[in-house]
């Protein structure tokens, strides 16, 4: 439903409640959090009334936990904005913390030729206790996605992440820590912007459209047949294979080591190259929290390039699931998605 016009002016925001931390409350009853009634969230913060620009609210029913994540939610999303676009110069997105990198990178690739920010941000705790994060986090995420330049553009015109006085990239975004305030790191592509007594923008790294005048295009269609093998030292012939070439799965992310380097053995490769004559996509992300994947250092990640496995460069995990299930979604050609995964497509990679 949309709710509570606050106040009419020059720019309009959309705030779109879909649960987590920042909206819930204890009920005494379970001694746990659970989501509350959004109308309580702009009661706590009547800051959001002094800004120049309307604020509505749409609350998303039911409210979840961000665990509860599923691909509905973000063809949800992804409509939302699309039925709502020309009204609004910008959309802030309330989301549980522990799933909202996934999401800020899926919907970075379904809404593409944005001209309007999307910033998600949630907190660490909820936005009715007196310590809470969730104030802050919501109030700037509302001044960036109202804010212009001089030729009444919008200033970031992307899907971001708002967290801890940090902009960043939302498909570059991956929560790092349970408890501290600062929950989000982008480590391989520095801030959007950062906020202290003013909010500086980074312009040279804030990426613009094609054209200001074209409406985005949103793609609602994904293939979800994707899954993570993440290699650890004592992992099994049994279990690669059965990840690598189940006949549930299209595309399998390959997280390595290092610099993208998987086991030399025998067994090891012969299983790649059978999932990769199958077909399958087989792309290579490396676990390390920074830094890329380059196979073409050491032996071992030469092997898996020979063997038919995609490179995802300095991809977050996070940005090369929601990455494969947009690609999967538009293409049913495997061969296609593979060479459009090595392409830089929103900045979610650096070449
Ligand atoms: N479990 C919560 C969620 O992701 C945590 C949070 O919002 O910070 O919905």
């Amino acid at each position: 439903m949309i709710a509570d016009t606050l106040k009419k002016d020059k720019s309009s925001i959309l705030l779109i409640y879909t649960g987590g931390t920042i909206g819930m409350k204890e009920d005494p009853a379970v001694q746990a959090l659970r989501p509350f009634d959004f109308s309580q969230i702009l009661a706590e913060v009547p800051e959001l009334a002094k800004f120049a620009c309307r604020i509505d609210s749409y609350t998303f029913d039911p409210l979840i936990d961000s665990s509860d994540v599923e691909p509905a939610l973000w063809i949800s999303l992804a409509k939302l904005i699309e039925s709502r676009y020309e009204e609004y110069d910008g959309f802030v997105i309330l989301h549980g913390t522990d799933t909202m990198g996934y999401s800020a990178s899926v919907l970075s690739f379904m809404l593409e030729g944005l001209t309007k920010p999307v910033i998600f941000t949630g907190s660490q705790l909820p936005i009715g206790v007196p310590r809470t994060d969730g104030k802050e986090n919501l109030i700037s995420a509302v001044e960036i996605a109202a804010a212009k330049d001089g030729e009444g553009h919008a200033l970031v015109p992307e899907v971001c992440i708002y967290f801890d006085n940090v902009l960043m990239r939302g498909n570059r975004s991956t929560k790092i820590n349970s408890d501290n305030f600062r929950a989000f790191r982008s480590e391989n592509l520095p801030p959007l912007a950062e906020a202290g007594i003013n909010i500086r923008y980074n312009t040279g790294l804030i990426r613009k459209p094609d054209s200001w005048d074209l409406k985005p295009t949103f793609h609602k269609r994904l293939d979800t047949r994707v899954s993570i093998l993440k290699m650890h030292p004592g992992i099994t012939p049994d279990v690669v294979r059965h990840i690598l070439c189940s006949p549930e799965t299209r595309a399998v992310i390959i997280e390595t080591y290092g610099a993208g380097n998987a086991p030399s053995k025998e067994w090891f490769l012969s299983i790649v190259k059978e999932a990769a004559a199958m077909g399958k996509i087989l792309m290579n992300v490396t676990q390390c929290i920074a830094g890329s994947v380059n196979m073409d250092i050491y032996a071992t990640g030469k092997s898996l390039k020979e063997a038919g496995v995609t490179n995802g460069y300095d991809s977050t995990t996070e940005s090369a699931l929601g990455k494969l299930f947009y690609l999967m979604g538009l293409f049913s050609d495997n061969v296609l998605v593979k060479s459009m995964l090595e392409l830089d497509l929103r900045g979610e990679i650096s070449k």
